[in-house]
């Protein structure tokens, strides 16, 4: 399929490859950086094999503006007008999903002053923007955080604070329409791209409190950051139209996990089911990018989430993570592999 050209790709599905900078350590273990990035940025060479055609390669120089410009401005737009889209950051450990996602902690007054804020913030920030601009009178914007880990679904802005006590979420089928409903989630109306951060800040201190190794536990779970959009609008002849439409941003488990065997224990559960829950994901892109009759979307709580958001006329998009280092080259040919199969 590397002979496909971009234009011939499905446009409500984007798989972009982003390239972080090489990190301290790796400069210090003097890495060789084997990534290339071919000129028009659509695809990218890893020691000398070439992967793409991609939606777009973010080199190290990338900004989170480039980002969220390039991938999920366009998204943003569709949900105001009332459909669902996705962000999902895939990739390795330690390479740069959640700077993608959640970037800087955002002390500067707005993304325009803060060049490290990622895509979260920016698209609240966005829709509010559009959303005044549009000159439309009624509007909320609704957020739910959630953390799926071992294929069980936990509140991370549930108002209660004990570390044990976290809300437990279940899932059923929504019996009037396609997809699933999570019984008593919290659902936090925002005002501002400050109550976006304070919210990011509760979840990460949730997810803290539930493990002594944070990064351990965040590199195994996914994360579900939800924005509800509700707009409600006049039609000239006085009817009341109401358009609701979601963006969900999700920061993946590590991808490292995929495939690796020999664990033991409550690792192996952890393992087996980021591993099915990764590569159902990988499966649901890609049936809907060929128009599979059956979308395995069952087959793990990651695409049971989802379901109403990916595939018809929803945009979602991929952001593959990864390092340039020479050390990496496994995982990220891995990464690369799984990004194509998806494009
Ligand atoms: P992940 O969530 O994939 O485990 P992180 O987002 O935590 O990885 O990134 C690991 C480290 O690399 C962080 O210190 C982060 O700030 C830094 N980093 C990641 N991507 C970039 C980038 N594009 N530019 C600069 N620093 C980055
Ligand atoms: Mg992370």
């Amino acid at each position: 399929s590397t002979k496909k050209k971009h234009s011939d790709l499905p446009t409500n599905l984007r798989v972009a490859v982003r390239i972080r900078p090489m990190n301290a350590t790796e400069k210090k273990d003097k890495c060789s950086n084997i990534v290339k990035v071919e000129k028009f940025n659509t695809s990218v060479q890893c020691k000398g094999k070439p992967f793409g055609p991609f939606f777009k390669v973010f080199d190290e120089n990338a900004t989170q503006e480039d980002v969220y410009k390039d991938v999920v401005s366009s998204q943003t737009k569709k949900v105001i007008s009332g459909f669902n889209c996705t962000v999902f950051a895939y990739g390795q450990t330690g390479t740069g999903k959640t700077f993608t996602m959640e970037g800087g902690k955002g002390d500067a007054k707005s993304s325009k002053d803060d060049t490290s804020t990622g895509i979260i913030p920016r698209a609240v920030e966005d829709i509010f923007e559009q959303l005044e601009a549009s000159g439309c009178e009624e509007y909320s914007l609704r957020v739910s955080y959630v953390e799926l880990y071992n294929e069980e679904l936990f509140d991370l802005l549930a108002a209660n604070t004990e570390a044990d006590d976290r809300e437990r979420l279940r899932i059923y089928d929504d019996p009037s329409k396609k997809g699933v409903i999570v019984s008593g989630v919290e659902e936090v109306p925002v005002r501002s791209r400050a109550d976006v951060y304070k919210l990011l800040e509760l979840g990460a201190e949730k997810r803290r409190t539930a493990a002594t190794l944070m990064n351990q536990r965040s590199s195994r779970s996914h994360s579900l950051f939800m924005v509800n959009v509700v707009v409600r609008e006049n039609s000239i002849s006085g009817e009341e139209l109401v358009k609701q439409g979601k963006l969900n941003l999700v920061d993946l488990a590590g991808s490292e996990n995929i495939g690796r065997s020999g664990a033991q224990g409550n690792r192996a559960k952890e393992a087996g089911s980021i591993n099915q829950s990764l590569l159902t994901l990988g499966r649901v892109i890609r049936s809907l990018t060929t128009n599979a009759q059956h979308i395995p979307y069952r087959e793990s709580k990651l695409t049971r989430l989802l379901q109403d958001s990916l595939g018809g006329s929803t945009i979602t998009s991929l952001i593959a993570t990864m390092s340039p280092a020479s050390d990496n080259f496994e995982e990220s040919q891995s990464t690369l592999e799984y990004a194509m199969r998806a494009a």
